[in-house]
């Protein structure tokens, strides 16, 4: 004989039955078949909801019930042929009444047993087998309905009896000694006490009412038909990339449905482990997906078959110098609890003895309490030990596999997974059978622990980036193109996947959590919210991505006050936004501890000489333990483009004219015509070099008249360049005298720094820089007389927006 049992969403709807039907009457042309279904998809929350108003007072009831009425009655009507129908209606609607007049009472009296919501809730499984049962006969089928409750005996213990099986067992054999149909079918998850009260065996019980039959009857198999595929390596609901776990033991199903995989209820195992019964999970929308086959000894020989968790925990610490070598403590500890019917999930006590911590259900926290300051009253008065500590909203995450005890690592590397991914982990258990490692985190957590456990684990290693980028704008909206172009080649040669979660320009944002379509980012901003950046940042730490990286491309100083809220939050910064890192050197100082701190890169490589690799190159160089003395640069793409093309035949203003369309300079021109744009580079440079200089620190020797220093608008400046037209002649002529040319420059010498408009000699190394070239000489303690030289374009979107990506990468590859 085989037992197959079907779970809530399996008979949700008639269609659904049709075809648990259909995998009943297959089964059944092998062999006998006992059949357990739970109540329709939704209806035993339904029933304990309308318990629970009417226990209130509350007419809302009324509905509830008329919605499991409806559920049922349409059930019914589409699944049993017309002339059968009014008298399964019948029957139905009479316990409908009974169901009815039950609630009445509670609503009446305002007040609701263990005992009388047990009988509210048997309901829903009473109704469901006796409807299918009649379907499964009306397709002319040998079957028989048999109600459980007249085999299961279990204890009082209301809405979670312990079975009584020597009693059970012997019903069970009986019936099915003298049973002839070659389908029996019986509702899940309800049973009787010894004085033929209604009792229930926990939520999610009728994998136990089926595991319960498959014993008593020695059955061959144990079916569990669900709505997934089988045991998955992590809930499904939570790591896209789980799978079915094809081959696992009972011991290690235990473990995983007990760490919360709910596919299975916990106590299904016990009664058929020693009678080696096989348990296959199967899913009732796939019937051929081969499912999880659980067995005495598993043929999978991954050390690690799963992981699994368990939400809302409350981490309990119990301590003090009292309990040092003191016997006994434990014990009146767990008697406390036990004697409140509150069960331990983990327990871990320092060597010290110095204290002890475990965790338990949230919903038992108050009373953990209660009763743990209760017994050891004494002890807390005379300061032996500490009030107790309750902290709620943990869970408890637990990696599951027989095999863990012989490969070595396995905590290490899930430890040093956690931690990268900067999860806290607050409390740690591993047995010595090592069949599962736990440990507690917090819940906000969760999703992240189990998908970079899970990538660790059982992914092939491609490493997940999630961008949150900020700003589309010239420079933005090229890093997009780039990543568009080369998101495969970067998964297929360095494992990286890079995804884009949210964006904005200035007015709107938008977010797709499984990663925005580059394709049409515009369309999904024109239709996007409202830029609201406080909401923008609770969206990137709600989701809580591993390996959230922030990345600004514009040149605001709001946005780039933003940065210590991400790396607080563990997400990455890459900017080409100078502000920040050239702001008071305080705060520059803190984005780089909370960087450290957080685990988080705090990247700018973009900052100076745009795609050019000088700040990497400097930060390699002080990382080997190399000195900088003295740097000599021409740091702004734009001054040297205005500077290469100003001559006699064209005048100043017009070259200025120029670099601003051809997207060289700030969208403020005099941001680079003051040379605060090559101060605050030269400042980053020092800094970076390990100066604490300020930007106030730094000497700027201006080339513009006071008119233009003076003017009050982008026009109004735009307007003395024309008028000034004679002093900017003035300065070429006077370099093209000396056969020199001019160029911008920035200087860094033992501490101080200065910035200016000098004349260049044809023998110096920035007599020749081109276009809007950057050029950057290093004199350290290792190159002090030929520096390290760094070249290149400077400017430009194209460039700034590899510079960024180049970042990215680099967080990538960390
Ligand atoms: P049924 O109603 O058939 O008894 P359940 O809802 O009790 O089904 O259990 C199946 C659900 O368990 C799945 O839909 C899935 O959401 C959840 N689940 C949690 N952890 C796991 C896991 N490790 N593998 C498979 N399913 C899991
Ligand atoms: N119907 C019960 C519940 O929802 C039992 C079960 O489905 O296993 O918990
Ligand atoms: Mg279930």
């Amino acid at each position: 004989m085989k037992v197959l049992k079907f779970g809530g969403s399996s008979v949700a709807s008639s269609e659904n039955i049709k075809k648990v039907i259909k995998i009943v009457k297959e089964s059944s042309l092998q062999t006998n078949v006992a059949v357990v279904v739970s109540a329709l998809g939704g209806v035993t929350d339904l029933l304990l909801k309308a318990g629970e108003l009417a226990c209130n007072g509350d007419e809302a009831y009324k509905e509830i019930f008329k919605t499991i009425e409806d559920k049922h009655i349409t059930v019914v009507r589409e699944l049993i042929p017309v002339n059968n129908q009014s008298g399964v209606l019948g029957h139905i609607k009479k316990m409908l009444n009974i169901l009815e007049n039950t609630l009445e009472g509670v609503f009446l009296i305002n007040e609701l047993s263990a005992k009388t919501s047990d009988k509210i809730v048997s309901f829903g499984e009473l109704f469901s087998s006796y409807i299918i049962a009649e379907a499964i006969k009306s397709n002319h089928l040998n079957a028989e309905l048999k109600n459980t409750q007249e085999l299961i005996v279990t204890d009082e213990n209301f809405s979670n009896a312990a079975v009584l099986f020597e009693k059970t067992n012997a019903n069970i054999e009986a019936f099915f000694n003298q049973n002839k149909a070659k389908i029996v079918m019986f509702p899940g998850f309800v049973a009787k006490t010894e004085k033929g009260e209604v009792s229930t065996l926990g939520r999610g019980g009728s994998d136990y009412t089926a595991a319960i039959i498959a014993a008593a009857t020695n059955s061959e198999l144990l079916e569990i038909w669900t709505d997934v595929s089988g045991m998955y390596t992590a809930n499904p609901n939570f790591v896209r990339e789980a799978f079915p776990i094809n081959n696992i033991s009972y011991q290690e199903a235990m473990e995983l449905s007990h760490f919360g995989a709910k596919v299975l209820y916990p106590p299904t195992i016990q009664p058929i482990l020693k009678k080696e019964i096989p348990i296959c999970i199967k899913n009732t929308f796939e019937p051929k997906a081969e499912g999880t086959l659980i067995v005495k000894t598993s043929s999978n020989n991954n050390p690690i078959k799963g992981i699994s968790h368990i939400e809302n925990m409350a981490l309990v610490t119990i301590e003090g110098g009292g309990m040092i070598g003191i016997p006994g403590i434990s014990k009146r500890l767990f008697g406390a609890l036990s004697s409140e019917k509150i069960s331990v999930s983990l327990i871990t006590q320092a060597s010290s003895e110095h204290s002890i911590c475990f965790a338990i259900s949230n919903k038992d926290a108050s009373k953990a309490k209660q009763a743990i300051n209760d017994e050891f009253s004494y002890e807390i008065e005379q300061q032996k030990i500490d009030p107790v500590i309750v902290e709620e909203n943990n869970a408890i995450i637990a990696l599951v596999g027989d095999h863990m005890k012989s490969h070595q690592g396995i905590s290490g590397k899930m430890f040093s997974t956690l931690g990268k991914n900067n999860v806290n982990i607050r409390a740690i258990a591993q047995g010595a059978s090592e069949k599962n490692i736990s440990a507690v985190i917090a819940h906000k957590d969760i999703k992240k622990a189990l998908n970079v456990l899970h990538a660790a684990f059982f992914e092939n290693q491609t490493k997940q980036l999630n961008l949150f980028v900020v700003g589309v704008g010239n420079v933005g909206g090229k890093l997009l193109e780039q990543i568009k172009q080369q998101q495969q080649y970067l998964i297929d040669n360095l494992k990286l996947q890079v995804r884009v979660i949210g964006v904005t320009n200035s007015r709107k944002m938008f977010f797709n959590e499984d990663g925005i379509n580059l394709d049409s980012y515009q369309q999904g901003l024109d239709n996007g919210e409202t830029l609201d950046l406080d909401l923008f940042h609770k969206k990137v730490t709600e989701l809580n991505y591993r390996n959230s990286i922030f990345v600004d491309n514009t040149a605001s100083a709001k946005i780039s006050e933003l940065y210590a809220d991400y790396l607080k939050e563990s997400v990455s910064v890459v900017t080409c936004n100078k502000i920040a890192c050239s702001s008071n050197y305080t705060n520059y100082l803190n984005l780089k501890q909370l960087s450290r701190e957080y685990n988080a890169p705090f990247l700018f490589e973009t900052n100076v000489g745009a795609g050019l690799p000088i700040i990497d190159t400097l930060k390699n160089l002080i990382a080997s333990g190399d000195k900088v003395t003295k740097i000599q640069a021409v740091l702004s793409g734009s001054l040297n483009f205005v500077f290469n093309n100003f001559n006699i035949e064209t005048s100043f203003a017009e070259v200025v004219d120029l670099a601003g369309i051809q997207g060289y300079t700030e969208p403020d021109p005099r941001i680079d015509l003051s040379g605060v744009d090559v101060m605050r580079k030269i400042l980053i440079l020092a800094r970076e070099s390990g100066s604490r200089l300020e930007l106030s620190d730094i000497e700027n020797d201006s080339f513009l008249p006071q008119a233009s220093l003076d003017a009050d608008s982008v026009p109004e400046f735009l307007e003395t360049l024309k008028t000034e037209a004679e002093h900017f002649n003035k300065i070429y002529q006077n370099a093209a005298a000396n056969n020199c040319r001019l160029k911008f420059v920035a200087e860094y010498d033992n501490g101080a720094a200065n910035v200016g408009l000098k004349e260049i000699p044809s023998d110096h190394p920035f007599y020749n820089l081109d276009g809007s070239d950057n050029i950057v000489l290093f004199f350290t303690d290792r190159y002090p007389v030929q520096p390290l030289i760094i070249k290149g374009a400077g400017a430009g979107a194209d460039v700034t927006a590899s510079g960024l990506f180049a970042d990215i990468i680099r967080i990538g590859n960390n």
